[in-house]
């Protein structure tokens, strides 16, 4: 055997061994800032730069006092990706966020990541779930590598729509459809209804879908349109993956995030263009629920 071969095998020996080890998770770590570090962190909304580094010095015990951040550190996959939830601003949604949340995160962020792939790309490996209290009737947002939770609304909903929602969000992330088209000259933007739809439907149709949140009813057909945005533009894609094209998720994700997203893509993937998917889906919709023994 050569010294190559030895020091191949050598590295598959390590790689597997570290991979046994790290089939238990590690336990999570405490951070607390200093009020300075606070005050930068808080002007830098949407910035690249506002995720915590867990490699730094050693975590101390969070305690909730005056000038002090309430952020913990997680990871997911022995460390591939890691996540902070920062409930500075909702230290009473901590636990939850801890016991119900951060296994959805650990679960989901890495599914998400797989089922967006596209050439060259490396989805964000370290990201910020804030608790904030200046959110307005906003329930959740997502940019510069940061989930914004709304403190009052996660209160409200976090038996219900709260996970599901952190879920849609994760789904932003790891689309990042908004570099391209700003540093690559000839690029296309990715309609919204589509950037919304991918992720509700990952969320509804994939995440949750016992919860039947992203049914066409008879509450909703006259608005069914597929470019109706969220759930119903959700309905619409899981109709195309069904009955069209069962890859056309992926690849409108890549050409969405390339900046190369157009109609053609439609037609290349089904034989149909978007319109003629749009009215058969409608059509179909329209036929179910006018059936005397249908209900909604
Ligand atoms: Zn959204």
């Amino acid at each position: 055997m050569t010294l190559f071969w030895k020091i191949l095998l050598a590295c598959l020996v390590f790689s597997l061994v570290t991979a046994a080890k790290c089939g238990v998770l590690h336990s999570d770590e405490t951070l607390v800032a200093s009020p300075s570090s606070r005050n930068a962190f808080g002007n830098t909304f949407y910035s690249e730069i506002d995720v915590i580094d867990v490699d730094g010095p050693e975590p101390v015990p969070a305690t909730i006092g005056a000038g002090e951040r309430i952020v913990r550190a997680f990871e997911t996959d022995c460390g591939t990706f890691r996540f902070t939830i920062d409930a500075t601003a909702a230290p009473d949604l901590m636990e939850w966020a801890e016991t119900e949340l951060v296994p959805v995160v650990r679960q989901w962020y890495p599914k998400i990541v797989e089922m967006l792939p596209s050439e060259g790309f490396v989805a964000p490996r370290r990201f910020t779930l804030q608790f904030r209290n200046d959110m307005g009737g906003t329930p959740a947002s997502a940019g510069g590598g940061r989930v914004n939770m709304n403190s009052a609304w996660f209160r409200r909903e976090r038996d219900r729509e709260a996970r599901g929602c952190v879920v849609h969000e994760l789904v932003h992330l790891v689309q990042a459809y908004g570099r391209t088209p700003r540093t690559t000259p000839g690029a296309t933007r990715t309609p919204s209804w589509l950037v919304e739809g991918i992720a509700d439907y990952i969320r509804w149709f994939l995440y949750e879908p016992e919860a039947k949140g992203a049914e066409i009813t008879q509450r909703n057909l006259a608005r069914a349109r597929y470019d109706a945005s969220y759930r119903i533009s959700a309905n619409f894609l899981n109709w195309v993956v069904n009955h069209h094209d069962q890859d056309i998720i992926r690849k409108l994700n890549a050409a969405a995030r390339q900046g190369r997203y157009s109609e053609e893509i439609w037609k290349e993937s089904t034989g149909k263009t978007l319109q003629e998917l749009g009215d058969q889906w409608k059509k179909e919709h329209e036929a179910r629920l006018t059936t005397p023994e249908s209900s909604d």
